[in-house]
């Protein structure tokens, strides 16, 4: 399977130009720069497999694309996470919920990724958390090679690359198939984490890593991320990704003056994981106003 190139447009926000690779919208039925991340599983054939079996958080945006996968390829699917609070399985929301329409399998357990590695015979596709291997990076080179068309086509003169990490997969194999700088910042532990991720995966050369004093923990709520996010919606008229992309634009904006050249942020998708995002931050922030 092939994807037809994403889309590629020029925004202004906050009176600076910037570009964003909308990744976004390569596909309905994957999450942005899973998609890319699993391209490779995608295109191959896999006689032996019957399962495909892999771990993470409740919310995550791969589970639900591997749900997707399970399902084009009619597959099991058996998903490891440590805890489901029993508010999420009364009330299914989000990436959850559409994971178990496509018939996951989701099993509470605190060694997660050693429950995982157990189901590894013949006919069991284990994928790490997020899609963190070597395989991604076939899809993320399929990304950078857009990129430079696109760049070429807009007569670009000194473009960068920024996205938000997580595991740093995307980020890195961008980075290794890109002629330009990438920077990139954490958004799930602290920079030194980041960096960690990446030795795991390469030896290559590393993203630049914008950093911040604050520190932002993964999933809390924070007031000027939704704030961010919203004017980022109405100015732009782009729905970002709640986990990911207000930490990504809040220490993209601490750092852009400093940075020669134009951006191009890369949009990476997760929209449909913001239903529950949306539902936390309109009970903290929204009904207190309410209140007051
Ligand atoms: C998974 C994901 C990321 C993180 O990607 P990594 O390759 O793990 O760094 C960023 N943004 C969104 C929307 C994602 O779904």
């Amino acid at each position: 399977m092939t994807f037809s190139p994403s889309p590629f447009e020029k925004h202004t926000f906050r009176g600076r130009e910037i570009y964003v690779k909308r990744d976004d919208a390569l596909h309905v039925d994957f999450s942005g720069n899973k998609a890319r991340k699993f391209h490779w599983f995608l295109n191959q054939k896999f006689p032996h497999v019957k399962r495909v079996v892999s771990y993470g958080s409740n919310q995550s945006n791969a589970m639900y694309s591997l749900s997707v996968m399970a399902r084009m390829r009619g597959w099991k699917f058996v998903y490891f996470c440590n805890h489901i609070p029993d508010f999420l399985k009364q009330n299914p929301v989000g990436n959850y919920k559409y994971a178990l329409e496509n018939d996951m399998e989701i099993i509470e357990s605190l060694q997660r990724r050693e429950d995982t590695y157990m189901y590894n015979s013949n006919s069991d596709l284990i994928v790490e958390e997020g899609g963190r291997q070597k395989e991604a990076e076939f899809g993320v080179k399929v990304l950078a090679d857009e990129l430079k068309k696109d760049i070429e086509k807009e007569g670009i003169e000194n473009p960068y690359i920024y996205l938000p990490s997580g595991t740093g997969t995307t980020a890195l194999f961008l980075q290794k198939n890109l002629p330009f700088r990438v920077f990139t910042c954490s958004t799930v532990g602290d920079d030194e984490y980041l960096k960690e991720q990446f030795k795991e995966i390469s030896e290559d050369s590393f993203p630049i890593i914008l950093s911040s004093q604050k520190k932002y923990h993964y999933g809390k709520l924070y007031k000027e991320s939704y704030e961010l996010w919203k004017e980022l919606q109405e100015d732009m008229g782009i729905t970002f990704d709640l986990m990911y992309d207000p930490v990504g634009w809040i220490k993209f904006l601490l750092h852009v003056e400093g940075l020669e050249g134009t951006p191009i942020y890369i949009h990476q998708g997760g929209v449909l994981g913001n239903e529950s995002m949306k539902q936390r931050y309109e009970r903290k922030y929204e009904t207190d106003k309410n209140r007051r």
